[in-house]
C-alpha cells in the first residue's frame, strides 16, 4: 500500500473539565488510503466526534501524531470538508448563497464558483432549488445541499458526523445511495461517523468499532463490496452477516 492520506498514531485526547479529567480517546491507531470510504461506529460518547474534530483540525490533542498528506494537522484546514448532523444552513441565504459560503470566506464569488456550485447541486437533484431558501427544502434536501457545500472547496478529505441521523429510513436510504455515487464521482476520501450498522456497512469500504471510554478501536472489518453500493445489497446474507458481526460489539445486557 502506498503512503497513507491520513494517519493517525498513539492518539490521545484528554479534555479537563471541573468536575477532573475525560479521557475521551485512547491510543487510537489508524491508516486512511488515499481515496478510502471509512466508516466509524461506536457507543455514544466513545470519542467519534472527538476524532472527527481533530481530523478537521477543529480541536487539538493530547498526545500521539495525526497527519494529513504527511504534514501535521494542527489547525483548521483547508483541505477538508466537514456535514454535520444538523444542515446548518443559514435561513437568510438562498440555498447556492449557502453552499457558497466556504468559498467567500476565501475569494470573491464569481461566475466559474456560481457555475461549480450550481454543478454540485445538480449533482444531487437540487438544480431547482438554488434561489429557494433553506426553510422551503425538507430535511434530506437541505442535507444534500449541506454535502454539497462541504464539497464546494473541493476538499481532499469529506468528513461526515452522523449526516443522516435525523432523517426517516427511507431519505436515509436514497441519501446513501447518493453519498456512494458523489464518493465515486469525486474521488474523495470519506470518513463517516454514523449510529447505523447497516448505513457503515453499505457505504464503507471498511468499518471501524470503537470501544466505550475512554474512546479505542476495538476492531476494522473489510467490506468486501466493491465501490459501487445498490440497495439490493441491504437483502443480500452476506450484508446481513457483516451487519450481524458488527452489532454483537454493541449487545448490551440488561
Ligand atoms: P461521541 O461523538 O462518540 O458521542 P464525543 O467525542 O462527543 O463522543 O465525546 C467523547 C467524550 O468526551 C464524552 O464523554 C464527552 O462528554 C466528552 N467531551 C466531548 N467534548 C467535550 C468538551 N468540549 N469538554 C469536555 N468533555 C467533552
Ligand atoms: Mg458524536
Amino acid at each position: 500500500m502506498s503512503a497513507p492520506l491520513i494517519s493517525i498514531s498513539h492518539l490521545e485526547k484528554v479534555y479537563p473539565t471541573k468536575t477532573g479529567d475525560v479521557h475521551a480517546l485512547s491510543d487510537v491507531n489508524l491508516d486512511i488510503a488515499d481515496g478510502e470510504f471509512v466508516a466509524i461506529v461506536g457507543p455514544s460518547g466513545c470519542g467519534k466526534t472527538t476524532l472527527l474534530k481533530i481530523l478537521a483540525g477543529l480541536t487539538g490533542f493530547t498526545s500521539g501524531t495525526a497527519t494529513i498528506a504527511g504534514a501535521p494537522i494542527g489547525t483548521p484546514r483547508g483541505d477538508v470538508g466537514m456535514v454535520f448532523q444538523k444542515p446548518t444552513l443559514l435561513p437568510w441565504r438562498t440555498i447556492l448563497e449557502n453552499v457558497l459560503l466556504p468559498v467567500e470566506l476565501h475569494r470573491k464569488v464569481g461566475t466559474a464558483e456560481r457555475e461549480h456550485a450550481l454543478g454540485l447541486l445538480a449533482m444531487v437533484g437540487l438544480q431547482d432549488f438554488a434561489d429557494k431558501y433553506p426553510h422551503e427544502l425538507s430535511g434530506g434536501m437541505q442535507q444534500r445541499a449541506a454535502i454539497c457545500r462541504a464539497l464546494v472547496h473541493e476538499p481532499e478529505v469529506l468528513l461526515m458526523d452522523e449526516p443522516f441521523g435525523a432523517l426517516d429510513a427511507m431519505t436515509r436510504d436514497a441519501l446513501n445511495v447518493e453519498v456512494n455515487r458523489i464518493w465515486r464521482e469525486t474521488s474523495k476520501t470519506a470518513v463517516l461517523i454514523t449510529h447505523s450498522i447497516p448505513e457503515a456497512v453499505f457505504l464503507a469500504e471498511r468499518v471501524i468499532v470503537m470501544g466505550p471510554r475512554p474512546g479505542r478501536i476495538i476492531d476494522v472489518i473489510d467490506i468486501p463490496f466493491g465501490r459501487e453500493r445498490t440497495l439490493d445489497l441491504l437483502g443480500s446474507s452476506e450484508f446481513a452477516d457483516l451487519s450481524s458481526h458488527i452489532r454483537t460489539y454493541f449487545e448490551v445486557t440488561v
